[in-house]
């Protein structure tokens, strides 16, 4: 195995340079306070992780994770010393047992910090059931922010980043996965997805029939890894893309909002002649053009107009 920085769930494929282990992270001096830490952990190359997110690693009284042995694992990577701390295996199956013995380490003053298998805790990933008894117990709560799969696909995606939708892993089951996808086909927001490879063909099928095959979309597959690739195109160029192509690691895919049918000039003045009631022309502009989709130019013309009525 050649040097690089390589973590992942998905390809089990962890490098890192020899010298990495050999830097040992160097804690803040704070004591971590008691309650739970939702650490984010990395989705690929193990250096995205945060140095606050070390220092809770480093400082907290237990460690509790989806997979003790990946958490282990990434320490080890940034020489933070386990010690003689306990790791406490957790995922939302476990039970109402393990819940009950985290919220009464936190009842007692404990840091306690959590990492699902890679990313961000509770995002398609365990960890929800943990924080909804820990809020529900009025107990303190935090996060160490980092790498989220949907947040680094969006961003390198080319779709509209304003407001998006993010439904997580599609139902495997043809007919299941159709009416889910048809519930949204009408909403005003990127929508974002997780999906396996072995799927994501005939997913990208089902969106063309369900979406319709002239919307834009982008597949970003393996992101911080070494084969990171990032597709775009219609979802009829990239079913022809990735007709024929083998297809491995980890993907998310992205779909432009619906079309907006266009707005007629009736439609505007209805819109501008409500919102010129509470807005001055600028704002009822800006609000009329974003809500219709239209050039701003062309309504604050009409605003001007209607407003010298
Ligand atoms: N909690 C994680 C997060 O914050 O993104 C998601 C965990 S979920 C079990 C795993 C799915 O996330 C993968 O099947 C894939 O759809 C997406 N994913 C995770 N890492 C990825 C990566 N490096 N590149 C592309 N997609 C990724």
């Amino acid at each position: 195995m050649g040097q690089g920085n390589w973590f992942g769930k998905g390809s089990k494929l962890v490098r890192q340079p020899a010298a990495l282990t050999e830097i040992a992270h160097k804690p803040a001096l704070r004591a971590i306070p008691p309650g739970l830490h939702l650490i984010s952990t990395p989705i690929g190359a193990a250096r995205d992780i945060t140095l606050r997110a070390l220092d809770v690693l480093s400082g907290a009284d237990v460690l509790v994770a989806e997979d003790t042995r990946t958490l282990r694992h990434l320490m080890e990577i940034h020489g933070v010393p386990l010690g003689t701390r306990p790791v406490i295996a957790y995922h939302d199956h476990s039970g109402e047992g393990t819940i009950a013995r985290l919220l009464a380490l936190i009842g007692e003053g404990k840091s306690v910090a959590y990492a699902s298998e890679a990313g961000t805790p509770l995002i398609s990933d365990p960890g929800f059931e943990l924080a909804r008894a820990v809020a529900a117990a009025d107990l303190p709560m935090t996060a160490a922010p980092g790498p989220c799969a949907v947040i680094c696909a969006l961003t390198l995606s080319g779709l509209p980043s304003d407001r998006f939708l993010f439904a997580g892993f599609p139902p495997a089951a043809q007919g299941a996965r159709r009416t889910y996808l048809a519930d949204f086909s009408g909403v005003q927001a990127t929508l974002i997805f997780y999906e396996s490879p072995k799927r994501l063909r005939s997913l990208l099928a089902d969106m063309e029939l369900t979406l319709g095959a002239g919307r834009q979309a982008a597949i970003c597959r393996e992101l911080t890894k070494r084969f990171e690739e990032v597709s775009r195109g219609t979802l009829a160029d990239l079913s022809a893309e990735f007709a024929d192509r083998e297809v491995k690691g980890e993907i998310v895919v992205l779909v432009d909002r619906a079309p907006q049918p266009e707005a007629s000039a009736a439609s505007i003045e209805t819109a501008l002649t409500d919102a010129l009631a509470t807005m001055s022309v600028k704002d009822a502009a800006t609000f009329v053009s974003q809500t219709l989709g239209v050039s701003r130019k062309i309504v604050y013309r009409i605003a001007l107009d209607l407003d010298r009525k």
